[in-house]
């Protein structure tokens, strides 16, 4: 079993970092709220109704995964080999969220897995944490595009509906959006990821913190640092941070 050493060694965190024990209070009240907090988007041309909507808006855990496999209502149902619903605990208070499936994923039905999936669990166990231990990991959209291409905004439109019952089943404490797609997606804006990081967002009255995608930390090694500190802030923010009250569930309409 790897030591934390092993862990930090291999995050590129070495020589080991200490928290300190006087840490400047995460800037909650922070980030103005971009428009996250803004009503959700408008309904897909699938569901010009929005019963789709509302119906995922009730689903049960139990349902979930189900009812993501069943969906067509994207072009990616087409392509896709797995749908990838999302991993973790089902009472995690924190939920990493990524932009799309890639192709392992899309092979395997799980989300961040291979190289970059085992950088994310290198950084969840470097701050104690394991997958599926009060963490769950989850894609914005829940279809591989094809070739990787960044998805078209009516395929994130289409599918924020079953991130947004995600949040409201889980109530996490803290959202961790992993590269720049997903916090583009998430807060809808374009801002830089560096514009973005080191200060807490909200998703739907949640607190957001932005990090590095794993992959990209893969090709960038010196920015393992930055996402670090990004870990550090997240956790100064849980540990400040109130669960959503569960009579009041965000999505619910
Ligand atoms: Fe449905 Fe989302 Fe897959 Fe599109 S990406 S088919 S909306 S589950």
């Amino acid at each position: 079993m790897a030591t934390r050493d092993d862990v930090l060694r291999e995050l590129g965190l070495t020589p080991r970092w200490r928290l300190r024990t006087t840490m400047p209070a995460p800037a909650v009240a922070v980030a103005a709220s971009v428009a996250a907090d803004a009503p959700a988007a408008s309904p897909p041309p699938t569901d010009p109704d929005g019963t789709r909507e509302v119906r995922i808006a009730r689903l049960a855990w139990d349902a979930f995964a189900a009812d993501v496999d069943a969906c067509t209502a994207c072009g990616l149902y087409r392509t896709r080999h797995k749908s990838v619903p999302g991993v973790g605990d089902r009472d995690a208070e924190w939920l990493f969220v990524g932009e799309a499936p890639g192709a392992e994923e899309d092979a395997r039905g799980e989300p961040f897995v291979g190289q970059a999936g085992r950088l994310l669990d290198n950084m969840l166990a470097a701050l104690g944490m394991a997958r599926g231990r009060n963490v769950y990991i989850a894609n914005v959209l829940k279809c591989r595009p094809p070739n990787n291409r960044t998805p078209e905004p009516a395929e994130a439109d289409a599918c924020r509906p079953y991130l947004e019952r995600q949040v409201a089943l889980l109530r996490p404490k803290l959202i961790v959006a992993l590269g720049k797609s997903a916090a583009s997606l998430l807060l809808t804006t374009d801002a830089t990821i560096a514009s973005l990081r080191g200060r807490v967002h909200r998703y739907r009255g949640v607190p957001l913190v932005v990090t590095y995608h794993p992959a990209y930390l893969l090709r960038n090694l010196p920015d393992k640092a930055k996402a670090w500190e990004d870990l550090l802030l997240a956790r100064r923010t849980v540990a400040q941070s109130a669960r959503p009250d569960p009579a009041e569930p965000p999505s619910v309409p």
